[in-house]
């Protein structure tokens, strides 16, 4: 009766894995249309001094709104984007998008933010990686040193010689590194001090559950004092209570993003969320 019941079981599971795998299939066919039917677009959440709670740039987030799905999860969309090397034309896109986007932030005077664009490895490992860059930051007139790119460790550990020289040219060219979702690999300390990169991003995973006397708060501040030894910035991201904001001031973390501040949003409203936040930080401030 029981091996009856499991081979029952193993059925359905092949049967739920084929429909998983043709959902993923059809999926990608959709994904394909992406670009051209304008369903991707990039949101900005915005990154603050600790210190000063001053907003001093933001992160891209690519978003899919797609017609048969409805709002697709960059968690869910990316992978399979990397799977199809779709991610080299949207990777492409996002670059594009987040330097037209910071000229018109520009435009009106905030000229000072950095946008900070997430890169995956396929994108990294290109040839024409850092001559893309190049191209894109000239035809937007970006100021290098406001253009931050994330990568993750596994990202930089595949091919790690390889990894220095890219850093490398990009430092050359001013363009700042963070390392994304900092302390989730499996890598260890040693090979940081090799890579010029210039921020450690703190995985939200550690700040969501940071409170005093926990695990996590130990690890965020022994991750905090590892970047100082080795003059790198932190970032703090999922920030979302005042609470988690004290302890990471307290911990001399430089900067942070997060719900509590601000969620993703579009251009136009982020632009009027800057306007709004800088005034009501001026009369509290006042
Ligand atoms: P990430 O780069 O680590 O981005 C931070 C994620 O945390 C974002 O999720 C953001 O919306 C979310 N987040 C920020 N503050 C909070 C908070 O207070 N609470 C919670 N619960 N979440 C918060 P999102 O936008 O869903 O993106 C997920 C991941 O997808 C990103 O993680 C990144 O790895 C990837 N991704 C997003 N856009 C791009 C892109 O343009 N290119 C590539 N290659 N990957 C991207
Ligand atoms: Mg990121
Ligand atoms: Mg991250
Ligand atoms: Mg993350």
């Amino acid at each position: 009766e029981a091996k009856k019941l499991g081979g029952d079981r193993a059925v359905l599971f092949n049967l739920e894995m084929n429909d998983r795998l043709v959902h993923r299939l059809e999926m990608k066919n959709h994904l394909r249309k992406a670009i051209d039917q304008e369903e991707l677009t990039v949101f900005y959440q915005p990154i603050y001094h600790l210190e000063s709670q001053q907003i001093v740039g933001c992160e891209a987030l690519l978003r899919w709104d797609s017609s048969i799905y409805g709002s697709v999860s960059p968690a869910t969309f990316i992978p399979l984007a990397e799977e199809t090397g779709l991610i080299v034309a949207i990777g492409k896109y996002v670059l594009k998008e987040a330097c037209r986007n910071w000229k018109s932030l520009q435009k009106v005077g905030y000229d000072h933010l950095f946008v900070s664009v997430n890169v995956s490895a396929i994108q990294f490992q290109s040839v024409t990686f850092i001559d893309e860059i190049k191209a894109i930051l000239h035809e937007y007139a970006v100021p290098p040193n406001l253009f931050h790119l994330e990568l993750t460790e596994s990202t930089m550990l595949q091919n790690i010689d390889r990894a220095i020289e890219t850093l490398g040219k990009l430092k050359q060219l001013g363009v700042k590194v963070a390392i994304d979702d900092f302390g989730t690999g499996y890598s260890s300390l040693s090979y940081l001090k090799n890579l010029p990169i210039s921020t450690l991003k703190v995985d939200k995973s550690f700040v969501q559950s940071l409170e005093s006397g926990s695990a996590d708060l130990a690890i965020v501040q022994s991750v905090i004092t590892v970047a100082q030894g080795l003059n790198l910035e932190t970032v703090a991201e999922g920030v979302e209570t005042l609470e988690q904001q004290l302890l990471l001031e307290e911990l001399n973390c430089s900067l942070a993003q997060g719900y509590y501040v601000a969620k993703p949003m579009p251009l136009d409203a982020l632009l009027e969320w800057l306007k709004a936040y800088e005034i009501s930080r001026l009369t509290k401030n006042s």
